[in-house]
């Protein structure tokens, strides 16, 4: 019999972001801040311009000077909307969390869920695309019945 080793599993340890290299959090920035920073938002642009499959855990250095949140600033506020910048098999990607009274959603979708077209209700397909503000691609919902992917004609709310 294979003695175990103790050190496998050790769910007290503080997950380390830039262990697993295919997906890591860059930063995380209020979004009222985030949308209110062109530099900030400038620095971003120059990040998903490195090209793709290309973001780095060292490259969330570009971003200190703009003094990102800590997680652990997420867990204390009970409500907060903020960016997290995330890097996804090295490609850029900013995600929307919602956090209401400690419970935190990722991307909420729209309000109502009825589609601006069709009226549909109860869609909630969710697709990435690139966002005009900052190149980072951002998950958005589309009604599975009349969606193509047409940022020119869709109100993006991330
Ligand atoms: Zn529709």
């Amino acid at each position: 019999m294979e003695p175990r080793k103790e050190s496998e599993k050790r769910p007290s340890d503080p997950p380390d972001l830039t262990a697993n290299h295919d997906s890591f959090t860059l930063a995380i920035f209020p979004v009222s801040r985030y949308l209110g920073d062109a530099a900030l938002q400038q620095a971003v642009v120059e990040l998903a311009d490195r090209g793709r499959s290309d973001i780095k855990p060292a490259d969330a250095r570009a971003l200190l000077p703009f003094h990102p949140l800590g997680q652990e600033v997420l867990k204390e506020k009970p409500d907060m909307d903020v960016y997290c910048l995330l890097s996804v098999y090295g490609n850029l990607v900013r995600t929307h969390v919602v956090v209401a009274n400690g419970v935190a959603r990722t991307n909420p979708p729209p309000e109502g869920y009825v589609c601006d077209s069709c009226h549909a209700r109860g869609w909630l397909k969710k697709e990435f695309q690139e966002s005009k503000l900052d190149g980072a691609n951002i998950p958005v919902w589309l009604c599975p019945d009349c969606s193509k992917l047409k940022p020119e004609e869709r109100d993006v709310r991330f």
